[in-house]
């Protein structure tokens, strides 16, 4: 008799837990894994996919504008029809949640749509009543948009919602400063909204380098997008078409919509790990290297812990996690050199520490920068400059950091990041020869 219904029992079908259960299913273990919502999770299902394809959206706006001095005709009243950006990407969405179910199906993982809870070290119950046992537990339920608490604030959207909207506000208040306001502030701006960013302290996107944070304020704001900074909310009056936004230190703001971007909150609570001996740090699962928590047969990954929020390191850790212990091949997630993206307009990326936090860690080192316009934007009579900055170990020439703001800069870091997470020196890049024309050729050629 086997003494669980189940080896493995995963809580959320996202990108954490869809990667473990379907690695572990296919090592052999039999796994189950209940999923409140949608398969697919925040990336597929309201986060990475859907923005991304707005961004897409977002994007023609400019495009088509600069295609002027290009030499097509485009007519001045060019019209965005949101209804049809929107039903496309959510058909997209529906596209991916139907391969994602297959995917666990084909590798025989029970999929069971309901919510779960832990009752035990080895036990879970769902929504439906049900009571399940397993010898290991997954905990991969994510996370969810923090929501400040003041007056009036339930007449605020999330992340969550603005994929859904029924139409594009006028005019729109973000709050919050981090890559998913400035990316929404992008997004919204460019389908013709008059965007304000509001952040309580002076400053965006807290963590990125300081140089690429200065010149994407720079363009936004000569974009026409406001900003108000060493703001807090005091309350949302609501009237019959519009929201008044009262803040500190700054006249109220009225807009159509207000959208928090606000930070994200592990979703631990009423989750019943207390009862297995979980501990929560800030709300997050504490886990060792293994993603073990204090219960020893309970796990976590993804966002619900305390580590990078974004989709590959969910995937990487559920991929650890089914091969240490299914798949007998103990696997650690390295956390070292993980690049990143703001999908703004237009973009940063980076690999590896800023400046600041290289001198603070290294003491010496050696910064080389390109500040140019790009090619495209020189014929298009668009005034924005991009700028690259790389910083070295001052000792090794060994290059730390990359740091990319400017026209597909994500695209360019990736290639890039293999670069620096192999230790490669600038000395390295520059006796690699220039790809010329293109935007990613001022890497080898920084001074
Ligand atoms: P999730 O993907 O959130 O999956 C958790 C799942 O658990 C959800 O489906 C949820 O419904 C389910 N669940 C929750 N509680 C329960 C329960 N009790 N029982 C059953 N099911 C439950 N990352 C990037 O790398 N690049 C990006 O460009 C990017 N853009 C983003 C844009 C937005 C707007 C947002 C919100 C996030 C973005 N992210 C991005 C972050 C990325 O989506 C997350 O890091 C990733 O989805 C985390 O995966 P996860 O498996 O930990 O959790």
């Amino acid at each position: 008799m086997m003494p669980y219904d189940y080896d493995l029992f995963v809580l959320g079908a996202g990108s954490g837990g869809t990667r473990a259960s379907r690695v572990a299913a296919a090592h052999g273990a039999r796994v189950a894994v209940a999923e409140e919502y949608r398969v697919g999770g925040t990336c597929v299902i309201r986060g990475c996919v859907p923005k991304k394809l707005l961004v897409y959206g977002a994007h023609f706006a400019e495009d088509l504008k600069d295609a002027r001095r290009f030499g097509w005709d485009v007519p001045d009243d060019l019209h965005f029809d949101w209804d049809r950006l929107r039903t496309n990407v959510l058909a997209e969405v529906d596209r991916l949640n139907a391969a994602y179910t297959d995917t666990l199906n084909n590798n025989g993982v029970t999929i069971l749509h309901a919510r779960a809870e832990v009752t035990g070290p080895h036990s879970v119950r769902l929504s439906t009543g049900e009571e399940i046992t397993a010898e290991r537990i997954l905990v991969a339920v994510g996370a969810h948009p923090a929501i400040p608490d003041f007056p009036g604030n339930e007449h605020g959207i999330t992340s969550n919602e603005a994929f859904h909207l029924p139409a594009i506000p006028k005019r729109i208040l973000i709050a919050g400063a981090g890559y998913i306001a400035n990316e929404f502030a992008g997004i919204f701006h460019q389908f013709g909204a008059h965007v304000i960013i509001m952040n309580r302290t002076q400053e965006i996107l807290r963590g990125y380098e300081i140089a690429l944070r200065d010149r994407l304020l720079q363009i936004s704001l000569m974009k026409g997008l406001e900003f108000r900074f060493d703001a807090k909310f005091e309350h949302i009056e609501k009237h019959e078409d519009c929201l008044t936004v009262h803040m500190t230190n700054h006249e109220p703001a009225t807009v159509d919509c207000v959208m928090f971007a606000t930070g994200r909150i592990p979703n631990t609570t009423g989750l019943g790990l207390e009862a297995a001996g979980v501990e929560l740090d800030n709300g997050a699962v504490k886990v060792d290297a293994d993603n073990r928590s204090t219960c020893p047969s309970i796990f976590a990954i993804g966002d619900v812990t305390n580590r990078i929020q974004l989709t590959p390191i969910a995937i990487r850790e559920g991929q650890a996690f089914a091969d240490s212990f299914y798949g007998n091949k103990p696997t650690r997630v390295d956390y070292g050199c993980v690049p990143s993206a703001v999908f703004s307009h237009p973009p940063i990326a980076q690999v590896g520490m800023t400046e600041s936090e290289a001198r603070q860690k290294l003491g010496s080192v050696k910064v080389y920068s390109s500040d140019f316009r790009p090619m495209k934007n020189v014929l298009a009579g668009r005034n924005e400059r991009a700028l690259y900055k790389m910083v070295c170990d001052g000792d090794t020439d060994r290059i730390v950091g990359l740091h990319l703001i400017g026209p597909d800069a994500p695209e360019i870091i990736q290639g890039a990041a293999v670069a620096v997470k192999a230790g490669l020196t600038k000395a390295d890049f520059d006796a690699t020869v220039a790809l010329h024309p293109t935007m990613a050729e001022e890497l080898v050629l920084l001074r």
